[in-house]
């Protein structure tokens, strides 16, 4: 297993398998166009399968496929049925805005995905509608139930929240999971890329989302998962499931953090605030074995020492902070 310079683990993975979307969301990529990666700059399903391989080999045992919109890339389950078969992974995931879904599921399923997690920021379509600037919520909704069906699941539920905007949103969510079984996942507005304008007034904290809950259905903390996911679970006193906070903002979990990025083209990347990323793909297509590419990996992992977080809050605490003082890669050719 490798570390960082943090004693971090290397663990997991998370693969954008796409730079491309089907939705604009007003959070993530507003705008219509983006300089798009050109289609053959990014890594063919036999390359992701070998970089998988290699960080396997130096001890990720969880893999989550993500975008852009991990769903518009072609014959996905064909990758899915490659990574499956990878010995030593323990847990093989996917995020997705659901759009396209329904027709997908049972096929992703037969494949050996094992969950799903689907952004879903609000049940009303109108405003679903202008959240995402082109989704249709019904489709979404058909895909959720599609993947359902399919035993993709526990599926979780992801929501954004933006002051303002969604946060009238956070109880009828709950009430919709409740009432389906699914688990939801509330999300601090972040700071990712450059085109979405954040400031600290559009962020709802976690401690908010929390008491409002917890005063309509009463929670009991649990914790984080395996003490290191982004996470903070909770459980509804009354059984009826549970709920989640990625509170990146207010509370970072840089400390434990042990995950790690692969980009559409194929840039290793340490954290999802980095500007830089470390090139694989091109280190795979002149030709370089298992041992110098896994050596490369092993090398930049040792050295990271990314904590984008925790400055960021240390920073918001004093007033200091200017979000677009530093460039990021997009949150599209990353993934969340
Ligand atoms: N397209 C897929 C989707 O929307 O689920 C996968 C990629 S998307 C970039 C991954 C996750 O990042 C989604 O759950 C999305 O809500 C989240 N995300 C995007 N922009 C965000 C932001 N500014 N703050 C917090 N989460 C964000
Ligand atoms: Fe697309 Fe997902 Fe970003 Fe929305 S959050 S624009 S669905 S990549
Ligand atoms: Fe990990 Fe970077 Fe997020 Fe901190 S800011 S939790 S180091 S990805």
């Amino acid at each position: 297993m490798v570390t960082d310079s943090f004693q971090r683990p290397l663990k997991d993975l998370r693969i954008s398998v796409t730079d491309r979307c089907n939705f604009r969301c007003t959070y993530c990529m507003p705008l219509d166009e983006y300089e798009w990666i050109d289609k053959k700059e990014i890594l063919t399903f036999e390359e992701i399968e070998r970089i998988a391989k290699l960080f396997i080999a130096r001890g990720v045992d969880k893999i989550r496929l993500t975008g852009g919109e991990p769903l518009v890339r072609q014959d996905l389950h064909l990758l899915i049925a490659k990574l499956a078969k990878l010995e030593g992974l323990k847990d093989l995931c996917l995020t997705t805005n659901g759009a396209l879904l329904a027709n997908q599921a049972s096929a992703l399923a037969s494949a050996g995905l094992k969950r799903v997690n689907v952004s879903i920021d609000t049940l009303d379509k109108e405003k679903f509608k202008r959240m995402t600037k082109r989704g249709d919520l019904a489709k979404v909704l058909e895909g959720i139930f599609a993947a359902q069906a399919a035993g993709l699941g526990p599926i979780k539920l992801n929501a954004v929240v933006e002051r303002g905007v969604n946060d009238d949103d956070i109880l009828p969510l709950v009430e919709f999971c409740r009432a389906n079984g699914f688990a939801m996942r509330f999300i601090e507005y972040m700071d990712v890329g450059n085109s979405n304008n954040w400031t600290s007034a559009k962020l709802v904290a976690k401690k908010q989302i929390i008491d409002l809950i917890h005063a309509r259905y009463p929670l009991r903390e649990i914790g984080r998962d395996q003490g290191s996911a982004p996470a903070v679970d909770y459980e509804f006193v009354d059984g009826q499931g549970d709920i989640g906070v990625i509170a990146s903002v207010t509370e970072p979990f840089c400390s434990s953090c042990t995950r790690s990025r692969i980009t559409a083209d194929g840039k290793f990347v340490t954290c999802l605030f980095s500007d830089v990323g470390h090139d694989l793909k091109a280190r795979l297509r002149s030709g370089a074995s298992d041992d110098e590419v896994g050596g490369f990996i092993a090398q930049i992992w040792s050295g990271r020492a990314d904590r984008y977080s925790a400055d960021r809050l240390a920073a918001l605490n004093s007033s200091s902070y200017d979000p677009k003082s530093h460039r990021k890669i997009e949150m599209i050719s990353l993934g969340g």
